[in-house]
């Protein structure tokens, strides 16, 4: 049997195993796959095979969550496999684009059974659920991280990007941004209020709004997922598409779980800067609104037009008819 010897102190990480590595991903990772998933060759060989239908291009995205810079130490499993799925497929219903295929390089600090068999729930209930196959990935002892690549698919030119936004169209976004960040703050603090089990499931279980997202493509000028904040996504949405943006504050979808447990003012702050929505913030023209407010009737989540895109570049937010400015607390991870 192969043995690698122990991580020594400052020294190399190593793979964890190999015999334990290949039970571990046929335990935890290797599910049986399902007809017409396209995989032609899954979890097991030196890497997987797909076929795309004939029609469609290819769109891909990575995102990776690091314990400390992206989620709390000892946020609970279930949640951080969830996670690691929804943020990327996040990423592709802001393209317009329906998701197919998913890898997934894990690193973990030790093969914990329980901690695994959580992380794997997590993950695979969002995948079932969004029709998501898992063709393969990597998994070593280091830090907690964990790296999600998704493959999904769009007809040609039918996907949406962050430059076609112009002057006169209106500006959205989905669900109530600022719930995610109050309930991630809720977790490291031990300040309680009857809305924090709502606000975190928001941050523990974002759900990412593929439907939405499909629904929006042959609608929206421009989109991007609401990851880092609103007003920050909102200012790369518009010096994508090279515009700016007259914005209303006051017309922010705070929701009352938020409202009741932030006050006011810390509400309209999360939703601005706080990051972690998930949300979808887009334009569309207004020859499209009836269009859009017609889809709109069908979802789940709240639709808020919030401005106006201009000409004049830059975001400038009001506030009760006065211009409005307020602290940026988006996170950066380089300053
Ligand atoms: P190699 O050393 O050739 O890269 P690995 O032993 O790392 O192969 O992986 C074996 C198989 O298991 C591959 O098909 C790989 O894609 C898959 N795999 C490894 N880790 C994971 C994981 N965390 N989730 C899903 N598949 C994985
Ligand atoms: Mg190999």
């Amino acid at each position: 049997m192969p043995d690698y010897p122990k991580r020594r102190r400052g020294g190399v990480r190593r793979k964890i195993p190999t015999t334990g590595e290949s039970e571990l991903i046929d335990r935890y990772f290797r599910r049986p796959s399902r007809a017409g998933d396209g995989v032609v060759l899954g979890i097991g060989d030196d890497a997987a095979i797909v076929r795309m239908a004939p029609g469609h291009d290819l769109v891909v995205a990575t995102d990776t969550l690091a314990e400390g810079a992206h989620f709390p130490k000892d946020m609970a499993a279930r949640s951080i496999g969830h996670r690691c799925l929804a943020v990327n497929l996040s990423d592709l219903a802001a393209m317009g684009a329906e998701p197919l295929w998913a890898s997934l390089a894990l690193s973990v600090t030790v093969a914990d059974p329980r901690w695994l068999r959580q992380f794997a729930q997590g993950f695979f209930a969002l995948a079932r659920r969004t029709g998501v196959s898992l063709i393969g990935g990597d998994t070593i002892r280091g830090p907690l991280v964990v790296t999600v690549t998704v493959h999904g698919r769009v007809r040609p030119r039918r996907y949406v990007t962050r430059g076609g936004a112009r002057p006169g169209d209106g500006i959205y976004v989905s669900g109530n941004p600022g719930e995610a960040v109050a309930g991630r703050l809720s977790l490291t603090s031990e300040r309680a209020s009857r809305s924090i089990g709502a606000l975190r499931r928001r941050f523990l279980y974002p759900e990412p709004r593929l439907g939405e997202g499909a629904a929006l493509a042959p609608i929206a000028s421009a989109m991007i997922d609401v990851s880092d904040g609103l007003h920050d996504d909102a200012g790369k949405l518009l010096a994508a598409s090279g515009c700016g943006a007259e914005l209303d504050a006051g017309l922010l979808p705070l929701s009352r779980p938020l409202l009741e447990h932030a006050g006011e003012r810390a509400a309209r702050e999360y939703a601005l800067t706080g990051g972690d929505d998930y949300e979808l913030l887009f334009t569309v023209p207004a020859s499209r609104e009836s269009r859009l407010r017609r889809a709109a009737g069908r979802w789940t989540c709240p639709l808020t037009r919030i401005g106006t895109v201009t000409a004049k570049p830059g975001l400038r937010w009001r506030l009760d008819g006065r211009p409005f400015t307020f602290r940026d607390r988006t996170y950066r991870h380089f300053r």
